[in-house]
């Protein structure tokens, strides 16, 4: 799957503490075949189903048990050594398993099961669901993780693979999508039947149908025909997703060296999901926003959205949907490998994205988060569907891929390639765990990837390493966990030390050399220059601390020697030193400076919302808060007029840094760049296409940010009338940016008003929450309002809303809301619960620790 864009807020999670009592099926019964005939009713919302299971008993058994949630059985019978017996059937809807039952035991051999039942088109957006576009309704799927069994009594586990055989009866003019190609269309009266071609062996969650008056472009790369389809009023918005997809197919055949597993490739954008995309084998499934997109006028930034996740979707074709982790507790390996594996395609489509740049300020990120005293383990134990659906977080997905980047420098790209090439062909539609993949890797490096990729993968948190200012040519080295929290790290001090064996890339010319360190302390080559940088490519998974000459030499060299992707590592590991009280928040302040021409818009992006986290965590008085947004005009406005109006020259990089600095400076409250966002704001809602595209989501927020009621009453309009999906969800977002209390109370009404798609309301909730502008007016409504918009959470969006009160920073609040989640239960948000407390006492904590260094900071820079 893809993680929700904005979905920076979900909860890094609690290792999994929890008594898991097993819901696993016995293994006497392994399914091999399935014959599925579906008819769903999209008036009634419901379906019926003629399913039979080819499978093998190990041994005799009077009982079959497999999964099914919010399924009636109608009829079961068994076909066994040319005998046919009728099953009893037993629920057991806590586990959401089905308990066949047979008067004489079932021999051991072949079985076929014959199930007559009816389900239901839900409207919680998983299982098989009902969608809904402005004029109709559809049937699609979402099966992953657990809920292929709410549409088909199934083996719904990843390691049962089977082949499956799909018929869909539909109406007349309606069509229907499945994981292969249609091999008849046989007419019926009003209805027609269309039979699809026998998939590989595959694992449920992978298995998709949909449902509806779908339209599609069409292309195909290497000889696979692909397409794009949308509901009809958006086939427009869908020819850039099949360029993309013809790109990145012939470049995984390539790289890969296993050509793509499926005789075609389509991809559907659906009106309402919850997620970003699905990587149904064969019939990929995407949110709107994350597919469509007008692609002569939609910024780069879209554009390169849409390509990103439709990479990572096709990642999972080779790395997930044909070779498949064995189960959930290994999910990384299907996510941190398609987030690691989508860049490469991207970044070789458009080089001028710079995409390994955002990669080195994604890792930034996840390393703060994962630095958090509540992390949990890449692989971690899940057992029950909670479990399993908690696992979709940012340590499966960001530092997987990270650990994957790291391991890929420390072994070159050639190397690790093979080692990719070998694991896929030894597994191929079969199953796989986290040891098949870096034994493999191992043996085609023969490096220790087996160690490396141990130690991340089973010890929590981050290594930080603390250099020492040695003389010669070694430097001393002590690695221990690190914790962003002077308080959880007190907490923890007694803790058994934690040693990973990393693979240091000492920066060096002509290459870097990466010795692996495995002790603490320990001593590293310093190389032959007169600096010294422990980063080389700026993808190791660890925080570096300099001694302060050291790290003054090194400063000398930021700009000159340094890579882009280097520097943001150096700015964020700055910043964590502040987090801890090691440096004074002007450490920080300086090295923006040091920075602020620098031609990367990551670098400035890092440097920037640091600065904001010391505008929102630290400075507390309204005098700090103006001296700082005086600081930041005076700083940036100059880089700002040096980059001029918009010209047709213009690179991607100078669009994206106007934006940005635009941002920078109306936040700052400068009032010229407030007056341009405001007269560009006009025009672009006089005609969406009449100002640079990506100007648009700067100046709107900027004008927003300052805007009355006649502006919300606009952007509303917009978020109403707009066909572009895009446009929509800016339009919405925007919604809650406004600060005056009365304008933030419709923001969230509106939300909560079910004009909004679920999928989007929380758009509006974590947003006011999540800004410290808004958030003490966006809780009290919301409290207030409860039952509202909790009305509008679905499963996932429950956890990013309590998630979102971590912006909060004094004691207070912390029992405010601790008192109201224990009062208002939200389910399955208990490790956003005690992500947001522990967010909020670190802040109250930093303040008080760095709110005085501040003050003498800005006493000098005024
Ligand atoms: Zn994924």
């Amino acid at each position: 799957m893809h993680r929700l864009r904005n979905a920076c807020l979900i909860a890094a999670t609690l290792a999994c503490a929890l008594t898991a009592y097993s819901q696993r099926l016995p293994k006497n019964a392994i399914p091999e075949h399935y014959t599925l005939s579906l008819t769903p009713d999209l008036k009634a919302a419901t379906f019926t189903g003629v399913e039979s299971i080819a499978l093998q008993l190990a041994e005799p058994s009077a009982t079959i048990t497999l999964n099914a949630a919010e399924i009636t059985f109608k009829s079961v019978t068994a076909e066994a050594a040319g005998q046919t017996q009728t099953a009893k059937v037993t629920l057991n809807d806590a586990d959401q398993q089905a308990t066949f039952t047979f008067d004489k035991p079932l021999p051991a051999g072949a079985v076929t099961l014959h199930v007559d039942y009816s389900g239901i088109l839900n409207g919680q957006l998983r299982g098989f669901y009902l969608s809904k576009s402005d004029k109709r309704n559809y049937a699609v799927t979402q099966f992953e993780p657990t809920d292929a069994r709410r549409a088909f009594p199934s083996f719904d586990e990843p390691a049962m693979k089977a082949t499956f055989d799909v018929s869909l009866v539909v109406d007349k003019n309606d069509t229907a999508i499945s994981n292969t190609n249609i091999v008849s269309d046989t007419p019926d009266g009003d209805k027609h039947t269309l039979h699809f071609a026998t998939t590989p062996k595959m694992s449920t969650y992978l298995v998709a149908f949909l449902v509806g008056d779908f339209v599609c472009t069409s292309g195909s790369s290497d000889g696979v025909p692909i397409r794009a389809c949308a509901t009809p009023d958006k086939l427009t918005l869908t020819p850039y997703a099949v360029k993309a997809a013809e790109f990145v197919l012939h470049y995984y055949d390539d790289y890969f060296g296993i050509k793509y597993p499926m005789p075609k490739l389509d991809m559907i954008a659906i009106p309402d999901f919850e997620a970003g995309a699905m990587e149904n084998f064969g019939a990929i499934t995407y949110r709107e926003t994350d597919f469509l997109v007008d692609e002569a006028h939609a910024s780069d930034e879209a554009k390169e959205r849409v390509a990103q996740v439709v990479a990572h979707e096709m990642a999972h074709q080779w790395f997930g949907d044909m070779v498949t982790m064995q189960w959930w507790n290994n999910l990384w390996l299907n996510e941190g490998f398609a987030t690691w594996m989508e860049n490469k395609p991207v970044a070789a489509w458009h080089p001028e994205w710079n995409v390994p740049e955002q990669v080195a300020s994604t890792l930034n990120g996840t390393l703060n988060i994962d630095a958090a005293a509540v992390t949990r383990t890449i692989r971690a134990e899940a057992n029950t569907p909670d479990e399993i659906n908690e696992m979709f977080d940012g340590i499966t997905y960001q530092k997987g891929g990270a650990v994957l980047d790291m391991v890929e420098n420390y072994v070159g790209p050639g190397d690790f390639r093979k080692g990719v090439h070998n694991y896929l062909e030894a597994h191929m539609f079969g199953n796989a765990t986290a040891e098949d993949f870096w034994n493999a890797e191992t043996a085609a490096t023969h490096k220790p990837v087996d160690k490396v990729m141990e130690s991340f993968v089973g010890e929590p948190g981050v290594p930080v390493l603390t250099f020492e200012d040695g003389s010669g040519l070694h430097v001393g080295v002590t690695q221990k966990r690190f914790f962003l929290s002077p308080v959880a790290a007190k907490a923890h001090e007694g803790d058994k030390p934690q040693l990973w064996t990393i693979p240091v890339c000492i920066k060096a010319e002509p290459t870097a050399a990466c010795p692996l360190l495995s002790t603490s302390p320990g001593e590293l080559a310093q190389g032959s220059q007169d600096y010294f940088f422990a980063n080389a490519g700026g993808v190791g998974y660890y925080r570096s601390a300099y001694p302060e000459g050291m790290y003054a030499k090194l400063l000398l060299h930021v700009e000159k020697d340094l890579t882009p992707e280097e520097r943001i590592s150096l700015i964020g590991d700055e910043w964590a030193q502040i987090r801890v009280d090691k440096q004074p928040v002007g450490a920080s302040l300086d090295l923006a400076a040091a920075t602020k021409s620098d031609p990367s818009v990551e670098v400035i992006s890092t440097s920037v919302s640091e600065i904001g986290a010391i505008y929102e965590r630290i400075a507390a008085t309204q005098q700090e808060k103006d001296e700082l947004s005086a600081w930041i005009r005076a700083t940036y406005k100059p880089e700002f007029e040096k980059l001029g109006m918009p010209a047709a020259t213009d690179t991607p990089d100078t669009r994206e840094m106007r934006g940005l600095l635009m941002e920078v400076l109306g936040d700052a409250g400068d009032a010229q760049v407030i007056a341009i966002a405001r007269h560009l704001t006009e025009l672009y809602l006089a005609d969406p296409n009449s100002i640079s595209p990506s100007l648009v989501e700067p100046v709107t927020r900027v004008a927003a940010a300052n805007g009355d009621a006649q502006l919300f009453d606009q952007l509303q309009k917009v978020f109403e009338t707009s066909n572009d999906p895009t446009h929509k969800e800016e339009a919405l977002g925007l919604l809650a940016v406004f600060k005056q209390p009365a304008l933030i109370d419709r923001a969230i009404d509106y939300a909560a008003s079910g004009k909004v798609r679920n999928q989007d309301s929380i758009f509006v909730f974590a947003r006011t929450l999540g800004n410290p502008d808004t958030h003490d007016e966006a809780w009290k409504y919301i409290q207030a309002n409860w039952p509202k918009v909790q009305a509008q959470l679905t499963e996932m969006m429950g956890g990013y809303l309590v998630g979102s009160t971590g912006s909060f920073c004094s004691a207070e609040k912390a029992q405010e809301v601790e008192t109201f989640f224990t009062a208002h239960p939200v389910h399955a948000a208990e490790r956003a619960l005690a992500r947001a407390k522990s967010q909020i006492s670190d802040c109250v904590q930093l303040r008080s620790a760095q709110e005085a260094n501040l003050d003498s900071w800005l006493a000098k820079h005024k």
